[in-house]
């Protein structure tokens, strides 16, 4: 295995990579909408709400890597439209996936993030094409991916040019099936030891469960997370993707609450300076 030469922590300082001035590695950052974008009035019915409950990005999917091909795709360029009228009227920059190496550069110039997602994160022509841009890229963890693996991908970015790289833990398959996928949260916490990348948690996808968004989202915070990305939709029950995990309006609201307080709490008890450096000096990736 080759060395992560610019992935790897190597006694860097902690990357927070600015994405229209909100800062992801510094504080906990909100992320939340859509699983898909559906239609103006769905996008922008939940833009406004998760903007008024503290979110400080809006996600929403264009391009869906659907398990099914009959399954809803997503409304491509309409639905980069929208999401570019939700930014106008809100503020909030925008996240959305990016599958095809072809649309990367055009899909740019509509959105703030990038999303690579779990299912692309190996491909390795749409991160050598990501790495050409200079907006951020949000790179998921692919669902069988070691955290090494995952790693390499990002250095695949940094080292095709884009130094912009937030890493995404979103759930491995384990053998478990109560929930969608295994939100592997000591991975978040060992990434911190690993990388100078911030690395955020996806709490929807790793848990597939409502219920269970809340205690992983707060448990995020908890072991060192840059932020939490959460799906979102005005009404679950009729969402065209990813509906049996989407939290209501008043949910979100509620997490996003709960979440603050935590993070609030969390801020005066940083581990020790010293407890963390011993620690990254011990830490080494072949
Ligand atoms: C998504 O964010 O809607 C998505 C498809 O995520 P993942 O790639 O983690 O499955
Ligand atoms: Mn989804």
């Amino acid at each position: 295995m080759e060395d992560l030469k610019l992935a790897s922590r190597n006694g860097k300082d902690s990357t927070v990579v600015f994405v229209n001035g909100v800062a992801v590695g510094k504080g906990f950052v909100l992320i939340a909408g859509p699983c898909s974008v559906e239609s103006e009035e769905q996008l922008l019915e939940t833009a406004r709400f998760v903007k008024a409950a503290g979110a400080q990005m809006l996600r929403g999917g264009a391009f869906k890597p659907r398990t099914s091909p009959y399954a809803f795709q997503g409304l491509g360029i309409k639905a980069l439209k929208i999401l570019e009228l939700a930014r106008k009227e809100t503020g909030l920059p925008i996240v959305t996936e990016v599958i095809d190496p072809r649309d990367v550069a055009w899909v740019s110039e509509y959105v703030d993030v990038l999303q690579v997602g779990a299912r692309n994160m190996q491909n390795f022509s749409l991160l050598k094409e990501v790495g050409k841009i200079n907006k951020p890229i949000l790179l998921k963890r692919g669902m069988n991916a070691t955290i090494q693996e995952w790693l390499n991908c990002a250095e695949y970015v940094l080292n095709a040019g884009n130094p912009n790289v937030i890493l995404c833990e979103r759930g491995i398959r384990t053998h478990e099936t109560y929930t969608r996928n295994t939100l592997d949260l000591s991975a978040a916490a060992a990434i911190n030891e690993l990388s100078h990348l911030p690395v955020i948690t996806d709490p929807s996808h790793g848990t597939g469960r409502p219920s269970l968004i809340l205690p992983m989202s707060l448990a995020s915070v908890a072991c060192g997370a840059a932020g939490i990305i959460v799906e979102v939709h005005r009404n679950p029950k009729e969402a065209l993707s990813d509906k049996e995990q989407a939290l209501t309006h008043l949910q979100f609201a509620d997490l996003a609450q709960r979440v603050r307080r935590l993070v609030e709490q969390m801020h005066d008890q940083q581990p020790e300076e010293t407890w963390i450096s011993s620690n990254y000096d011990r830490i080494s990736i072949e």
